[in-house]
């Protein structure tokens, strides 16, 4: 049975516009910073899905920098939702470093969709960094009854302490430290997969790490384990 995601692709969306006010910010560890915002109305037009995430426009020396950021616990009702920045050196971490009540940055509602794997996969392998725990903690939400084994990729030890919302008696973490631009990853997945899959159309496949190291991966799974290109999904999400 569909959770009625599929579909909520945004036609009527097209490059749409809307202004995001700062309600407030926390440290969520050393190097991940949540901001929280109101919605300008968007949520109400444009419906929440899992991983669904928006361009906002953040200001830069010349001209404003365009990023995309995932939805955190979206609530259209209230019209608000957060988003957890990872930190390191760009426009983007920057604002979000210096963020304050009241502050407006603008979003652009365009190219993010989901569909939701059917049917329904026996297990759910999620491969990401800090920039994609908020849109895991979306998937592993949405659905609860699938078992999943989540690669993450750390940087830094305070990585441990990202608020992967797990539930341990069917997720099952593998933190594997970044090294080699992303090489330790992909040998590690590599490594373990293939002796976890199961059937390859029964399984889905997520992967949103850095653009090569994402690549690589979608590679491997597509092409050496067999898994229907409908059965996996990659986006990178960063460039290194
Ligand atoms: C669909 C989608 C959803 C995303 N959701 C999130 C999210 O919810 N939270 C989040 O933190 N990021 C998310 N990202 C990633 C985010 O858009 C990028 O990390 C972005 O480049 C950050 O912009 P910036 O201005 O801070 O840095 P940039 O100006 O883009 O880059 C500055 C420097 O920082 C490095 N850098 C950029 N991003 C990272 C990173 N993630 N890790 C390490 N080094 C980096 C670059 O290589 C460069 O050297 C998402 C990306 C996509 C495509």
């Amino acid at each position: 049975m569909g959770h009625g995601w599929e579909g909520v692709v945004l036609k009527l969306m097209r490059g749409r516009d809307f202004s995001l006010t700062v309600t407030g910010a926390e440290d969520v560890t050393e190097h991940c910073r949540r901001v929280h915002f109101t919605d300008g109305g968007m949520l109400a037009v444009t419906g929440v899905y899992p991983t669904m995430w928006v361009r906002v426009w953040f200001p830069g020396a010349n001209r404003p920098h365009q990023r995309a950021y995932t939805l955190v616990d979206p609530d259209p009702v209230a019209g608000t939702f957060a988003v957890e920045f990872a930190l390191h050196e760009g426009p983007a971490s920057r604002w979000a470093r210096a963020a304050e009540p009241g502050e407006t940055v603008q979003a652009t509602v365009q190219g993010s969709a989901f569909a939701e794997p059917d049917p329904l996969p026996e297990r759910m392998f999620l491969i990401g960094d800090s920039a994609s725990v908020p849109a895991i903690n979306t998937l592993l939400s949405a659905l609860p009854e699938v078992p999943a084994t989540v690669w993450l990729e750390t940087r830094y030890g305070s990585d441990g302490n990202l608020p992967l919302r797990v539930r341990p008696a069917r997720h099952e973490v593998r933190r594997v430290p970044r090294e080699d631009a992303g090489a330790r990853l992909v040998a590690a997945v590599r490594a373990d997969l293939p002796g976890l899959l199961g059937d390859p159309a029964a399984a889905y496949v997520w992967i949103a790490c850095d653009t090569a190291t994402t690549r690589a991966l979608a590679r491997f799974t597509r092409k050496e384990l067999a898994v229907p290109g409908s059965r996996v999904h990659a986006l990178g999400y960063w460039r290194p």
